[in-house]
């Protein structure tokens, strides 16, 4: 079996530290180490019609932010297909079959979805599309014959779902799909990582973020703003570096080498959270840590970005190319699934004979009759 990847984001403002931590690094490194035949990125604007409908306008602007942001985290082109959704219609296709797959029971009982519904605020007026989105994801994993996904674990439900579509239509219609396997960060912060608010996700419509694109002055007035433990007010206070964003963060990016460079005091992140759990360890400088973790971290990639920034045009030739292919590949998958369901009627010579045999038997008896 070949080793292909799917994975994408929804084109619903520009990358962050969340992507970056949860994803998008993971995917640079799985690229960059040749073990995959084929690596596909999504940029889903599909999706994300489907909580913007009176809104396109941003979907259309953040397609290339969201390339950006690719490419300046070292996404090469030459080695992983970038396409948009809505320029590959056979999802469409498949998911209108894999709809008749999942009970609406099922779609209601995705904890990610509920979460994202009520944070929302759709109450009762959820879009259907809404509702519907990890079966649209479920063709967007299958079309490619994907079987690694990267992601945060707010996506496990969703592939979950389409593990369970999978199943279902292989065991209605024959061996046919490929059921994926979903692949976490293997440090456990990463796999969500928390707003500057402390909130549970940093995510883009929370506005919540650091993003990959932001300035030195951005970063660091967000860092200075942080949330960090209530209760530690004084510098002698004992604090806590459990709920804490800014130790989250640094458990997310901090390296060794990092405490060399700008906190040699301490060996490690152990060590910096021994002394704040005790006491006597001010926010301000733990702060200051961090701002210079992330800017080291995000320079790189500000300065990548900036090269692409000149070359727009070429980014959109990116685009288009990835989707062309795209779009070869899932129309292979559109073919085999409608083989497998029998409606692929032009092509079933047997269909057509076993027709015309059943009116000439007919048309004979009738004649008999006479
Ligand atoms: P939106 O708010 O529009 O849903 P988002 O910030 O949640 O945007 P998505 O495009 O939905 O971003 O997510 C793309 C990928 O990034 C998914 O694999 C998701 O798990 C991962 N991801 C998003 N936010 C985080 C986060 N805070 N921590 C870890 N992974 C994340
Ligand atoms: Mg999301």
């Amino acid at each position: 079996m070949k080793n292909i990847i799917l994975t994408g984001d929804r084109p619903t403002g520009r990358l962050h530290l969340g992507h970056f931590v949860g994803s998008l690094s993971q995917r640079v490194e799985l690229q960059n180490s040749g073990k995959f035949d084929e690596i596909y990125i999504e940029i889903a604007d599909a999706q994300a019609t489907t909580d913007n409908a009176d809104n396109i306008e941003k979907i259309r602007q953040n397609i290339i932010e969201v390339a950006l942001d690719y490419l300046a985290c070292g996404i090469d082109p030459k080695k992983t297909t970038i396409f948009l959704q809505s320029q590959v219609p056979e999802l469409c296709e498949l998911t209108f079959y894999y709809l008749n797959l999942v009970t609406l029971s099922r779609l209601e009982r995705n904890p990610t979805v509920k979460q994202e519904i009520k944070m929302r605020g759709f109450k009762t007026s959820i879009p259907v599309g809404f509702l519907t989105y990890p079966i649209s994801q479920a063709a967007d994993i299958t079309a490619f014959n994907a079987n690694i996904v990267p992601v945060g674990d707010d996506q496990l439900p969703m592939i979950e779902q389409t593990r369970e579509i999978v199943r279902s239509f292989n065991s209605i219609y024959g061996e046919t799909l490929v059921e994926p396997k979903a692949v976490l960060p293997e440090n456990e912060t990463c796999c969500r990582l928390p707003g500057l608010d402390g909130k549970a996700k940093m995510s883009k419509s929370l506005g919540n973020c650091i993003y990959l694109s932001d300035s030195p002055e951005e970063i660091e007035e967000k860092v200075m703003g942080m949330f960090t433990d209530p209760n530690h007010l004084k510098v002698t206070d004992p604090g806590n570096t459990k709920n804490n964003p800014v130790f989250i963060y640094l458990e997310a990016f901090a390296k060794e080498e990092h405490f060399k460079k700008y906190l040699s005091e301490y060996k490690n992140l152990d060590e910096l959270k021994a002394h704040y759990e005790k006491g006597g360890l001010g926010d301000m400088k733990v702060k200051r840590f961090l701002n210079d973790v992330l800017q080291e971290t995000l320079e790189p990639i500000r300065k990548r970005r900036e090269e692409y920034q000149m070359k727009i045009p070429e980014v959109y030739q990116i685009l288009l190319e990835g989707s062309q292919k795209a779009r070869k590949v899932a129309f292979e998958t559109v073919t085999k699934v409608k083989n497998a369901m029998g409606i692929n009627y032009f092509e079933d010579l047997d269909l057509i004979n076993q027709q015309t045999l059943k009116f000439a038997k007919s048309k004979g008896d009738n004649t008999k009759n006479n």
